[in-house]
């Protein structure tokens, strides 16, 4: 793979231009055109956004397709006799307001500058800090990232385009985090492949619409070679403590490593741990007494051969929604044990190869790569997810007009592809709103597996686990020779189990006791010059943006405040307390006008105290802005 190289030359005849256009995104090439052309007329009234639901070509009638892909033609055989060479730009403001208005439906003035920066032909970076630090007054300015997953391979990107020193401490042998450890069969991403890029590696041979792991895995190391990462990264390393040195003004680490434990310190440390990497067995009793294999989604055992055997699956989340289908093609008898059915939204391209003319239109059209990534992001970046309307008669069935709209047309898929298999339709249909939970994408497969003679829906509660199988509440026994747990994660438990003590000696678990806070997901009052990536509160909910854009985001903020740090002495600076609990309150009301706030189903968005430290409950464009830079009045600088 590569990251977006050099336009390749128009070199096909006619015919095989004609077929190829029948691959394209038609909105993202009916943009294309109008920036080749220039000519804002071809915008048709009305909007060819996709919203949330998938929908074909943006909803442009058949002919309006064929009237695009005939002019099409005629300005790409003109470029290819012309042997056009320019490289793709930007667009032009107008063009920026006027295209996009068109695809959002909205008028999108708000959004220009979120988008002057996001809508960037392959190869820009406009995200590169704007500073240096050999111009800045810092002396020994370091920076300590703890792990090499997306986000710690992002904030060391752009340290090394600061001229910052940096190490990253890395507890596995290779970058990657959650790309690297889940290798269940059928991993794959479930954000199209083209938003799911940092806006400055932008890939154009994207095999799938929804690349595999090892395609993403791929892209991550891709990513610290171009950038001469590697270098910087010391791996099998955990770093096991951060301590704050208030005399120093520093912080002081203890790492363990392959080599033996390392002590190092670090003007300021960014953590980058990811969140959904503690894999969370279920409380099952007699769960240790199963004497066959017994594995979880991601710790996947691959010397466990399934073949002919009788294979238990515990969950029914987005990871085992990946792995069913894949391993019932081998199990003797596959057993799905359900505790919650998941909502399934239509994805016709999920696991569907993008097409040999469809990739030919990235490496050879001009623009069009541009633009196709913007029609991907554009639903995601406006509009608060899933908020519950009070005008609406709310209930576990939906929160507001629009959610029942969305029900409705996911029931109606369900029930189109069990119309042979109606007695499964109760069991799986879900009795929460749609956004409580995660959704997942649906190409046929998960149904197509349940329906199987070889395969068992099992929607009793497991009571126990035995020495060879389990156990249902209804009393009923299930032999297993194997379990595989889709479980889920730890995922309330952040940055654990790496311990941090900040100022006066503060442990930050014993502060947030069971529910962590942040400040824009980023800065805790009374740990100085500590960031977070990923942190509480920025997981994305709508599936409608990446959340690689978060870690954009939260990179640029930290980036801001690390410039504010290189100043003469050694500055620290802490957010307010008032101005981080002024914030989460501000979240948290919020949270409960959020399906997953209000429903009462279990999720992993919610913890114990009952309170959502997950997810970020506002749209994209409220975080970006939020993340430009840092409001010094929001910290104690000194
Ligand atoms: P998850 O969504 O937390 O699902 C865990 C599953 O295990 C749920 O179905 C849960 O049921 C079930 N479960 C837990 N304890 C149980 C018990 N004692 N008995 C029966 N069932 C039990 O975990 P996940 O599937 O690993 O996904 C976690 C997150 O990772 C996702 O939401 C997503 O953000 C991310 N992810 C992303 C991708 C992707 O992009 N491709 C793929 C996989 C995961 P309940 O629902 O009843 O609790």
């Amino acid at each position: 793979m590569a990251f977006s190289g050099p336009l390749e030359p128009i070199d096909l005849d006619d015919d095989v231009l004609a077929e190829y256009l029948r691959e394209a995104d038609v909105p993202a090439l009916l943009l294309t055109l109008v920036q080749l052309t220039g000519d804002l007329s071809l915008l048709p009234s009305g909007t060819a956004g996709r919203g949330w639901l998938h929908q074909e070509q943006g909803g442009l009638s058949p002919d309006r397709q064929d009237a695009v892909r005939a002019r099409a033609l005629r300005v790409l055989r003109d470029l290819r006799d012309r042997r056009f060479r320019a490289p793709p730009s930007a667009p032009d403001p107008d063009l920026l307001h006027t295209a996009s208005s068109w695809v959002m439906g909205r008028d999108t003035t708000d959004l220009m500058p979120l988008l002057r920066e996001q809508v960037q032909p392959p190869g820009s970076d406009t995200g590169a800090p704007d500073w240096k630090l050999d111009e800045t007054a810092a002396r020994d300015f370091r920076v300590v990232i703890v792990g090499a997953g997306p986000s710690g391979l992002l904030a060391a990107h752009r340290l090394s385009q600061a001229g910052v020193p940096f190490v990253v401490y890395e507890k596995n042998a290779e970058v990657g985090g959650t790309w690297l450890e889940n290798t269940y069969p059928g991993c794959r991403v479930d954000v199209p492949s083209h938003l799911y890029t940092f806006a400055c590696a932008t890939r154009t041979d994207w095999p799938e619409h929804f690349c595999t792991q090892e395609e993403l895995l791929g892209y991550f190391r891709t990513f610290a070679t171009e950038f001469g990462l590697y270098e910087h990264i010391r791996f099998r390393s955990e770093v096991t403590s951060a301590q704050w040195d208030e005399q120093r003004r520093e912080w002081s680490l203890e790492v363990t490593t392959d080599q033996g434990p390392v002590r190092d310190r670090a003007r300021a440390v960014i953590s980058a741990v990811g969140q959904l990497n503690r894999p969370r067995l279920p409380d099952i009793p007699g769960r240790d007494t199963f004497t066959g294999p017994a594995f979880h989604s991601a710790r996947w055992d691959a010397s466990v051969d399934l073949a002919g055997r009788r294979v238990a699956v515990i969950g029914t989340g987005a990871s085992a929604f990946q792995f069913v289908p894949e391993i019932a093609e081998a199990a003797r008898h596959l057993l799905v044990f359900q505790r919650t059915p998941p909502w399934m939204r239509p994805s016709p391209d999920y696991g569907k190869p993008l097409s040999e003319g469809a990739l030919w239109l990235f490496r050879h059209v001009p623009h069009y790569a541009m633009w196709y990534r913007f029609v991907l992001a554009a639903p995601g970046l406006q509009g608060a997810p899933w908020v519950v309307d009070p005008r609406y008669p709310v209930s576990e069935r939906a929160v507001s007009a629009e959610n029942e709209r969305v029900r409705a047309v996911l029931v109606a898929a369900m029930e189109a592809q069990l119309s042979d298999a109606p007695e499964l339709l109760p069991r799986v249909i879900p009795g929460y709103p749609v956004g409580s939970k995660r959704v997942v994408r649906d190409n046929g497969r998960w149904f197509a597996t349940l329906k199987r003679d070889d395969v068992t829906l099992v929607t009793e509660p497991v009571t126990e686990i035995d020495a060879g199988g389990l156990r249902t509440a209804d009393g009923a026994r299930y032999a297993a020779d194997v379990i595989v747990y889709g479980t889920g994660f730890q995922a309330d438990r952040f940055l654990e189990p790496m311990s941090v003590t900040g100022r006066g000696g503060a442990d930050l678990h014993k502060s947030w006791n069971g529910d962590a806070r942040a400040y824009l997901g980023t800065t805790v009052p009374g740990f100085p010059n500590f960031f977070c990536l990923y942190g509480p509160n920025t997981n994305l909910v709508g599936q409608g943006n990446s959340i690689l854009f978060f870690s954009e985001c939260a990179v640029t903020y930290v980036m801001d405040a690390l410039r504010r740090l290189t100043g003469p002495g050694r500055p620290c600076m802490e957010v307010r307390q008032d101005v981080h609990d002024r914030y989460n309150a501000w979240i948290d009301e919020a949270t409960r006008e959020r399906a997953w706030g209000w429903t009462s189903v279990r999720t992993w968005y919610v913890n114990e105290h009952g309170r959502s430290p997950q997810n970020w409950p506002f749209s994209a464009l409220e975080y970006w802005q939020r993340t430009r830079a840092v409001d010094p009045g929001d910290y104690l600088m000194e």
